[in-house]
């Protein structure tokens, strides 16, 4: 009896996992789809250099237009496309795509940084940095506007060709923030030698700080800590104004959050920036 409940069980357990990989398996298949119909777009959203004069950069997220589905957020895809390897398509898309726009953006007057969220496994790929700067070159795009980001494990497991890479970009002029910061395993020596230039702090370390003391102790001095090694410190998910004071008031460099801006869509971008500096907008006129 135990035996045969055990059977049924497992022939339970095999078809979940059936479902499970057909699900991926589709997903795969729409990506693919994805990328040759070209379904994925860019959203927008704006970092603020405290006490908030001055946009430090625009960060490129990626957004898939799905036919059945909608709008689809990273959360719902990325995974799947590292896991399949089409991540490194998807990437080369979401590069040329910022690249391009950052050009339009120069070419019209309009002087923003771009920042480009670059996944662990396209960073990976040996070519990755000669194909960024090809795209620079033939996007037109002006080389010290570009910001990418890569991820706390990267930055910390990382081959010592991948930190070499990343050494070359940043005298090149391109940025480096690391992304995420908070929700890894940092190696505190390692921090101290990496090539970047802004450390962005993730939401979960953010998220309590007006209500918890201990919250605002710790981010204290993980701001002094990036401060104190000479990176700029970047909150991520600042929800509410009074998130932002407290972060201003213990030296956070600059905040990214809905309480500046959500992600937008590239018009609704330019009809932020031109409202948040009516002179700097008045060039893209
Ligand atoms: P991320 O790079 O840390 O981007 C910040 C995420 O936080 C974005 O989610 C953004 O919409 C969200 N966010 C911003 N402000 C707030 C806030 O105040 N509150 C809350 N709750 N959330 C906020 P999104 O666009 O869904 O992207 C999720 C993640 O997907 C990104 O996290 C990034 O890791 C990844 N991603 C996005 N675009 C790309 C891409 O082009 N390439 C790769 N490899 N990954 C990407
Ligand atoms: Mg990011
Ligand atoms: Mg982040
Ligand atoms: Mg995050």
């Amino acid at each position: 009896h135990a035996k045969a409940q055990g059977r049924r069980q497992v022939r339970r357990f095999d078809a979940q996992l059936d479902a499970a990989a057909e699900q991926r398996l589709q997903l795969e298949r729409e990506l693919r789809r994805a990328i040759e119909r070209g379904e994925f777009e860019l959203a927008f959203q704006p970092q603020v250099r405290l006490p908030g004069q001055e946009v430090v950069a625009v960060e490129a997220l990626l957004r898939w237009r799905h036919p059945e589905r909608g709008l689809l957020l990273p959360n719902a895809f990325i995974h799947a496309a590292e896991e399949c390897g089409l991540i490194r398509e998807i990437g080369d898309w979401v590069l040329q795509r910022a690249l391009r726009t950052l050009a339009a953006w120069h070419a019209a007057g309009l002087d923003q940084r771009i920042a480009i969220n670059v996944s662990p496994r396209q960073l990976a790929q040996p070519g990755f940095f000669a194909r960024l700067r090809t795209l620079i070159v033939e996007t037109g795009a002006p080389i010290g506007r570009v910001e990418i980001e890569i991820t706390e494990t990267l930055a910390m497991q990382g081959s010592d060709a991948v930190l070499e890479g990343l050494r070359e970009l940043r005298c090149e002029g391109i940025s480096v923030a690391i992304d995420d910061f908070g929700t890894g395993y940092s190696n505190l020596a390692r921090l101290r030698k990496l090539p970047v230039d802004r450390v962005k702090l993730d939401r979960s370390l953010i998220q309590d700080v007006t209500h918890s003391a201990e919250a605002r102790t710790l981010i204290h001095s993980v701001i002094a800590l990036i401060n104190g090694l000479g990176f700029e410190a970047v909150a991520e998910g600042v929800e509410e104004a009074a998130q932002k004071d407290v972060l201003r008031a213990i030296g956070c460099g600059a905040v990214q959050g809905y309480a500046i801006a959500r992600p937008m869509d590239e018009p609704a971008l330019l009809a932020w920036l031109a409202a948040f500096d009516p002179d700097g907008a008045r060039a893209t006129a």
